[in-house]
């Protein structure tokens, strides 16, 4: 029978539950446990599919082609685990399960509501992954939202209910919330937790830990005061104190004994976990011996959430490059216009060594990522595309390479004279939009020898998708004659999943999302060998300024009339 925990979060949003959960998972996984995460959001839209990135930030994919909150990819890649659909549950979806069966009859006669109706329906969630997965040691449940809120009250109710029902060993409470520093009186308070804490313990849950996230230290006086208004052991109470990287708070909740203590409050027997693994690897991250630098050329740069995944992948592929990847976020809309010249994308692109062009959706910034594609493929600058990436990459090399004028995408302009880029048959006549597009997991054939081949090191991958448009199959010969290499495909031929320029020291699009793959302890292989391209031209730069100073000195040291010293010649042959 698995255990339960449930984390929750009071005082304000943005408090890092996800990553709070997560580190959770990640330490009862080094224990030894088997550990399932999960997310309950209480909004009414059936899942984040159809939200914008600015509103919800990133939409994070599973393979079963769940469309997910972000917190879902910190689950996957701090535990190293695949999740599912069921995994993620909202509001939305809880009525939309219990409306479906009322239209069905199935509470004929009665008057359907929310306690019992949809309290049962997230309690019955709450187990759905246990017993889908009879082996799992734990569930960790993290209720998105904040406590007080009106939305989250029946995912709370729920909870309650839950935790009557079920043996006390059986389930724990985490409550997170904010300790502020009040700079004018130079110290931190612990009201805001007070009162988030009777919050909870209003609708009658009350925490069995306390994780006080804090810009300062909480100090020993502090945490006592803690521990005793809020009702519970001073060693339950956690210093969850701002750190360098999201990797390190796992080994902080370590070193304070959260895992443990959990443990015990759970009655599971387990024993210390072997973290060393994980220090070398967040030492790296936080200590990097060298930086690169990678402009990442999108629209939703605004908000960094917009691309959480592609900012963790960075941080795992730095780790074998022995670097930290510095972005440089360039807003696609800044390289378009008539201004826009070479001169303007040198400019931008003059620190880069790599520029990446991320998916996205509607024709807002296209003609600008489409001039940043064109500057990476004519100055040899590395250049990785995701998604609309690889089909700005089909617009811009049709243009430039095959001659097709005003090569376009079908999605931008209905009227374009040559469709590199066109809506997928499987799409036409789609007409509803939440979790209808090409999502998931889909197997992908290799192109031996390809580049995309030796980053993978095998003739086969699967990758997760979400997509509608795709490379237009008639255009392929065209462009593989221009010296456009095609360098995955699905299994049957028929979907472009790769391109690559081999002319190029790194030219490589992908039409699905390695980015939901990449883990710590194993960086995307994609990602990896396009930050190893990034380090290789850092070094070719480093290699010409030496040179051209090395120039200008010699230069510099010589009368102008002396003739070329011989022991120079020697010294280069
Ligand atoms: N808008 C494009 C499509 O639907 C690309 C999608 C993406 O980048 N995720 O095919």
């Amino acid at each position: 029978m698995a255990k339960f925990v449930f984390v929750t979060g009071g005082v304000v949003s943005a408090l890092g539950k996800g990553i709070a959960s997560a580190s959770l998972g990640n330490l009862l996984k080094a224990r030894g446990l088997s550990v399932i995460l999960q997310k309950f959001d209480p909004y009414l839209n059936v899942d984040p599919g159809t939200m914008s990135p600015f509103q919800h930030g990133e939409v994070f994919v599973l393979d079963d082609g769940a469309e997910c909150d972000l917190d879902l990819g910190h689950y996957e890649r701090f535990t190293d685990t695949n999740l599912s659909q069921i995994n993620n549950l909202t509001s939305g979806r809880v009525y939309e399960t219990i409306l479906a069966k009322e239209r069905k009859g199935e509470y004929l006669g009665r008057t359907v509501q929310v306690i019992p109706h949809v309290t049962d329906e997230i309690k019955r969630r709450i187990v759905l992954s246990a017993q889908e997965n009879p082996d799992v040691d734990v569930i960790i449940t993290e209720i998105g939202g904040t406590v007080g809120d009106i939305e989250s009250l029946p995912f709370l109710e729920a909870i309650r209910q839950f935790r009557l029902e079920q043996p006390m060993l059986d389930t724990a409470s985490v409550h997170l919330t904010l300790v502020p520093y009040i700079k004018a009186a130079g110290e931190i308070k612990t009201k805001p937790t007070q009162h988030s804490v009777r919050e909870l313990r209003s609708i009658g849950i009350q925490p069995d830990f306390l994780m006080c996230r804090a810009d300062h230290a909480i100090g020993d006086e502090a945490r006592r005061k803690i521990a005793l208004f809020c009702n519970l052991p001073y060693e339950n109470v956690f210093d969850g104190r701002d750190v360098e990287s999201i990797y390190q708070v796992p080994l902080n909740l370590h070193e304070q004994h959260f895992d443990r203590l959990l443990c015990e409050r759970l009655g599971l027997e387990t024993t210390e976990p072997d973290l060393a693994a994980w220090e070398r690897m967040v030492s790296v991250i936080v200590n990097p011996p060298d930086t690169v630098r990678i402009a990442i050329v999108g629209k939703y740069i605004e908000l960094k959430d917009a691309y959480k995944s592609i900012i963790e992948s960075f941080i795992h592929a730095g780790i074998p490059n022995h670097v930290g990847v510095e972005q440089v976020w360039v807003d696609s809309e800044s390289l378009e216009g008539d201004e826009v010249g070479d001169r303007k994308l040198r400019e931008v692109f003059a620190d880069c060594h790599g520029i990446l062009v991320p998916g996205g959706f509607g024709d807002r910034g296209i003609p600008g990522k489409v001039n940043a594609i064109r500057y990476a493929r004519e100055n040899k600058v590395p250049f990785f595309g995701i998604c609309l990436g690889l089909q700005c990459a089909m617009m811009e090399m049709g243009r430039d390479l095959v001659g097709l004028e005003m090569a376009g995408s079908a999605e931008f302009d209905a009227t374009t004279p040559h469709p590199v880029i066109h809506l997928m048959e499987s799409q036409k006549g789609v007409t509803q939009k939440g979790g209808t597009m090409r999502l998931g997991a889909y197997p992908c054939r290799i192109k031996p020898n390809s580049r995309a081949y030796h980053c993978y090191g095998g003739l086969e991958t699967s990758e997760r998708h979400r997509h509608r448009y795709e490379v237009n199959n008639s255009y392929r010969e065209a462009f593989e004659q221009a010296g456009v290499v095609f360098s995955g495909v699905s299994p049957d031929g028929e979907l472009v999943e790769m391109l690559e320029l081999p002319v190029h020291p790194f030219f490589l699009a992908v039409q699905f999302h390695p980015e939901l793959k990449s883990r710590p302890h194993r960086p995307h292989p994609l990602f990896r060998e396009f930050v190893a391209a990034a380090v290789a031209h850092q070094e070719l730069q480093r290699e010409q300024t030496r040179q051209q100073r090395l120039q200008t000195e010699t230069k510099a040291d010589k009368p102008a009339d002396t003739p070329p010293a011989r022991s120079q010649d020697t010294a280069a042959g």
